[in-house]
């Protein structure tokens, strides 16, 4: 992928430009940014600049040099990634090795090394002694989504360069544009993604409505005052049952659940229904809304949110959606509690 084609990292793509044109670029960089927001995507293309046979600023996409690029098989441009959960000491050895030699074939060896914040110590003090003795043919690009787990000597020998994620509007609209979503679809998309373009390419937009339906019947379930637990423990059984990711199928569903529960605080509160991510159910969600307080809301949503630090934090999946559908209903229990009572006072 080109520069051009990059979605929203006008910034970070023209401080890179620049010095590919001025012929400045430096020893090392230090991409920081979300994850998904395409930083290992701006690294490569990078990599191709420095080294297209066409193009001094950007990629040409065509010559020989792109494409073996592309296909990871570029002799002078590597890739390190965590073996296991970490990046190895024995990972830096064998990149300093390898950038004593001259480039093979390419003009600079470049070597791009993802998620550097799972380096160990003697791997960041390895690498430190390549970025003090820098040669002028290689250049080090560090990705990472967590720049205060490198070490600060590591920091101030690298050229920082910012990734920022890209904001739901504007991604939405590209997500229309691009992959021609329906404009509810994408804004859906493009708020569950938190506007990380990276994130929102790896969803699929069908998927998710189906399981929006099936969340919003367990929440009629438990919202009309539920007379059978049992319905909670056969709703996490099947949430805790999926085969491929299972941690990964609940945070999407608990995703899911947190935006909708925003989306309601949003339009209780009169707030700007543009901002509403799940858009197409505008109709359905303001009678949901209007039918709770604030403050019930707000507890429906820091439920949630809370389940999903605890689940972040290794608790017990079973156990936390158990305890998490149970203090929602209970919320919906306090409200129809008070309904039933001023029924019957006005009745009186
Ligand atoms: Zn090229």
């Amino acid at each position: 992928m080109a520069f051009s084609e990059i979605i929203g990292q006008e910034n970070a793509i023209k401080i890179l430009q620049r010095a590919l044109r001025h012929q400045r670029v430096p020893q090392a960089y230090l991409f920081a940014g979300d994850d998904g927001v395409g930083k290992k995507l701006t690294a490569l293309t990078l990599a191709k600049a420095l080294n297209c046979k066409e193009l001094q600023d950007d990629a040409c996409e065509r010559c020989g040099s792109c494409h073996k690029i592309n296909i990871a098989s570029h002799p002078d441009v590597r890739l390190i990634e965590p073996d296991g959960q970490f990046i190895k000491i024995d990972q830096i050895r064998d990149m300093q090795k390898d950038a004593g030699l001259k480039p093979f074939e390419g003009r600079r060896k470049v070597y791009i090394i993802d998620q550097a914040d799972t380096m160990r110590a003697e791997a960041a003090n390895a690498l430190l002694k390549t970025l003090e003795e820098p040669t002028a043919d290689c250049v080090i690009i560090l990705v990472t989504a967590n720049v205060y787990a490198l070490l600060p000597t590591v920091l101030s020998r690298c050229q920082f360069v910012r990734f920022t994620a890209l904001g739901v509007d504007k991604l939405a609209e590209l997500l229309q544009k691009r992959l021609r979503l329906m404009p509810e679809r994408a804004r859906l998309i493009a708020s569950l993604s938190e506007g990380c373009p990276g994130r929102a390419l790896g969803m699929d937009a069908d998927s998710l409505l189906k399981q929006r339906d099936e969340m919003e019947r367990l929440l009629q379930a438990i919202s009309g005052g539920l007379q059978d637990v049992r319905v909670i423990f056969t709703q996490v059984e099947r949430l805790t049952d999926t085969k491929d990711d299972k941690k990964d199928a609940i945070h999407d569903f608990l995703d899911l659940l947190l935006v909708w529960y925003r989306d309601m605080l949003l339009l209780h509160e009169g707030g700007d229904p543009r901002l509403v991510a799940n858009s197409d159910a505008i109709p359905r969600l303001k009678p949901l809304a209007d039918a709770l307080t604030a403050a019930q809301l707000r507890r429906l949503f820091e439920t949630v949110y809370q389940t999903k630090q605890d689940i972040l934090r290794n608790a017990n999946l079973q156990l936390a959606l158990e305890v998490m559908l149970i203090s929602l209903t209970e919320v919906y229990n306090d409200r129809n509690r008070w309904r039933e009572v001023s029924a019957n006072r006005q009745s009186v």
